[in-house]
């Protein structure tokens, strides 16, 4: 039994979810970019029926915050013109694709095949969803996916189930892939509606042929320019419309990435547009910060404007998670230094998650503050 609540689910555009600023819309951009148009009409579509506040969430979708019973139908109609709405809740659920921002011809093919089969899956978890990271080298192996379409150190097409080291070599894309969603089904992956490929595999139930080891994984990008383009960063994965705005008219294409950075395909200087992150040393980008209050109504206290008041105190190198509630929701697994909002207070957990045990318990943000200055004082 736990404090906080888990859903199971995760919010879409047609099925939106209520939190603590009104509802939040995810929109999954098609083949996981955005045209100039399409972006102009989202950051549209927040001022006029939102709060004009945008998540980058860690699937690569799009959030806006503060949509309204009475707005959302508005904003549907504005986003189903370009091309951002899926026909039906069923559909935009298992529409759950995340693609590499750096793609070539093939890959782009790829994965408009992978989002036609969509309609032939099995029903499948809300949370359970594929990454296509058939670029040069995988990128996306920290990305929440449960099958993954990568390449074999020889080059070949593989399917990997998550968890398993190994991946199936593939002949028919989306035949496969179905094949694949339909054997988690048969074996069982799902219990009351719910269930990740990585606990079934955790449990030594492996399909069939997977003898292929995926290509080595190149490390988590960083801001600045990159062959495909410029890699931009959000503070805590966040931006206003004025910024997608901004950056629409650049008049690129724009790829949303799972690291809380958009690509901005084929920029060869870096915008200086307020609201974006280009220095990777930028010490806001080693903090981890989930909503918090009062955006989340299970929040026990603030996190972001906590994370901007530490950052600039931070010794190189450090990271820090910051939580507004033991679920952990930003950073589930363990990290360096958590503070985790307790109500009273903020609890430190050393080397654990947001519900580890904490070595100190209900620390002020002046008392945390004044750990991080005191000299010679031990890091967090
Ligand atoms: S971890 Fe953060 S975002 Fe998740 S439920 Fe708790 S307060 Fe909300």
């Amino acid at each position: 039994m736990t404090a906080w609540e888990i859903k199971g689910w995760c919010p879409g555009a047609l099925r939106p979810m209520q939190s603590g600023d009104g509802l939040v819309v995810r929109i999954r951009p098609p083949l996981c970019r955005l045209t100039p148009a399409q972006a102009k009409a989202i950051a549209r579509a927040a001022e006029t029926h939102g709060n004009g506040i945008i998540d980058l969430s860690a699937r690569a979708n799009l959030q806006l915050r503060g949509v309204t019973e009475t707005s959302h139908p508005k904003l549907i109609d504005d986003l189903r013109t370009q091309g951002l709405i899926d026909k039906d809740i069923e559909t935009e659920t298992l529409r759950n694709l995340i693609v590499t921002p750096f793609r070539d011809a093939e890959t782009g093919a790829l994965a408009a095949t992978l989002t036609a089969a969509f309609a032939q899956m099995p029903r499948l978890p809300g949370k359970f969803g594929f990454a296509l990271d058939t670029g040069p080298l995988p990128v996306l192996t920290q990305a929440s996916a449960d099958i993954r379409v990568e390449r074999s150190d020889e080059g070949y097409l593989i399917l990997r189930p998550e968890g398993h080291l190994l991946g199936q070599p593939v002949a028919d894309l989306a035949r496969d892939a179905i094949a694949m969603a339909e054997w988690f089904v048969a074996s069982g992956g799902i219990s009351n509606g719910r269930g990740r490929m990585a606990a079934l595999i955790a449990k030594g139930i492996v399909p069939p042929g997977c003898t292929l080891a995926p290509a080595e994984p190149l490390p988590t990008p960083i801001p600045g320019l990159h062959p495909d383009g410029a890699l931009l960063a959000l503070a805590f994965g966040q931006m206003r419309a004025e910024t997608l705005h901004a950056l629409a008219d650049l008049n690129h294409e724009i790829r949303p990435t799972p690291w809380r950075m958009l690509l901005i395909v084929g920029a060869t200087e870096l915008p200086a547009i307020p609201g974006l992150i280009t220095d990777p040393t930028d010490p806001i980008l080693r903090i981890t910060a989930c909503t918090g209050a009062p955006a989340c109504p299970q929040a026990l206290g603030d996190t972001r404007n906590l994370a901007r008041q530490l950052a600039p105190h931070l010794a190189a190198s450090q990271t820090l998670h910051i939580s507004g509630c033991a679920k952990g929701c930003a950073h589930p697994t363990a990290a360096e230094t958590t503070l985790t909002a307790t109500g009273q207070g903020y609890d430190l957990i050393r080397n654990g998650t947001a519900h580890d045990t904490p070595s100190l318990c209900n620390l002020t943000p002046e008392a945390i503050l004044d750990h991080l200055k005191a000299p010679n004082a031990p890091h967090l």
